[in-house]
């Protein structure tokens, strides 16, 4: 006999659910939810039974989140950059665009936990329009990156609208879009998303996932209906003290990337955010891991290790220092430890 019961709701939203969920007490949950949201899809709720601490770390509201006396409520300066609300303009030919308020998941290190998933992220008809007018009034900007939230949480009618709108600016050549549905609701990314975003190339996706536990058949599946849709898949990884601050994990989840077509882009060293800075590690760390990897792995899983200035400064490369002199000739260290060295002068 079909069951009576409705069936359970995507998503945990509330410290009472959660802590049953995870028989865990609800009193610190709760505590942190009232300052911070609180989602959970049951999808990555299961991979956490499963996975454990890595992953549990992302979603599940801790107390450290409101003793944090390091970071910055806005930390890359979003909203003194914003023009219009809800539009970052810091780079001269790039603009951030923010559409859409939710998430599938509200992750604990979120750079916006700010205002995502909460009243303060206020996006409506009217905010996407101030947008659209900045951007087709200022033809510099050639390059829109569609975040929010996560716009694969919109209705798909909605988020085609926006699309369509943009490609009807002529001076916006490239439309990215910022996502980790892939990662958090992989079933969200149905033929029918995929068949509308191959309308509006050239597109590119770069998606989010922080652990090689992330990477499962439903997010491989994701992938490939974009992949096939002939969307270039990126992904900007965190790196996160607990969760992936290791040689080992990092270069399991690149690997497993490519396996889903998805080329790691960034491992950004975590920005300095208000209520994450039991993430955060230092940028010694990141380095090590940089350098166990360059040379070690395919330069095709090798991402672009950034920080991104706080106070709005844009994103700086950080590598591992290579070269010891820089005169007429170049001496640098090979990824084994070897000196080698290269003549940096032209003789005409
Ligand atoms: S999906 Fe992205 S925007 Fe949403 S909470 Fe996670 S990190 Fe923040």
């Amino acid at each position: 006999m079909p069951s009576e019961q409705s069936p359970p709701a995507t998503f945990i939203t509330t410290p009472e659910h959660l802590a049953q969920a995870l028989g865990i007490p609800v009193e610190p949950l709760q505590a942190v939810h009232a300052v911070y949201p609180l989602r959970v899809s049951r999808y990555y709720l299961d991979l956490i039974r499963q996975h454990g601490l890595p992953l549990w770390r992302q979603a599940i509201p801790d107390p450290r989140e409101l003793t944090d006396s390091v970071g910055l409520t806005d930390p890359l300066d979003e909203e003194n950059l914003s023009p219009v609300p809800c539009l970052v303009h810091k780079y001269p030919d790039r603009a951030l665009f923010l559409v859409a308020g939710e998430c599938a998941m509200y992750c604990r290190f979120c750079t916006r936990k700010r205002k995502v998933g909460t009243p303060d992220m206020i996006i409506d008809d009217a905010t996407i329009a101030a947008g659209l007018d900045y951007l087709s009034r200022t033809p510099a900007i050639s390059d829109v990156l569609v975040s929010g939230g996560d716009p694969f949480m919109l209705p798909l009618a909605r988020l085609e609208r926006i699309l369509k709108a943009l490609r009807a600016i002529p001076s916006i050549a490239t439309i990215r879009i910022g996502t980790r549905v892939p990662c958090t609701l992989p079933m969200r990314v149905t033929s029918g998303l995929a068949a509308m975003l191959k309308k509006y190339h050239p597109l590119y996706i770069n998606t989010h996932f922080n652990h090689p536990t992330e990477i499962t058949a439903e997010a491989e599946l994701a992938c490939a209906r974009l992949a096939d849709a002939g969307i270039p898949l990126g992904c900007q990884t965190v790196l996160l003290r607990g969760v992936n601050d290791s040689p080992e994990i990092i270069r399991e989840l690149l690997y497993r990337l490519l396996r889903i077509r998805v080329k790691p882009y960034y491992l950004f060293q975590a920005d300095l955010t208000k209520g994450t800075d039991h993430f955060r590690t230092t940028v010694d760390t990141g380095l090590a891991i940089m350098r166990h990897l360059i040379g070690h792995v395919s330069g095709m899983a090798v991402p672009t290790y950034a920080l991104d200035a706080p106070g709005g400064g844009g994103k700086i490369p950080l590598t591992p220092a290579y070269i010891r002199r820089l005169d007429d000739t170049l001496d640098f260290t090979t990824y084994l430890g070897h000196d080698c060295s290269y003549p940096n002068r032209i003789d005409l």
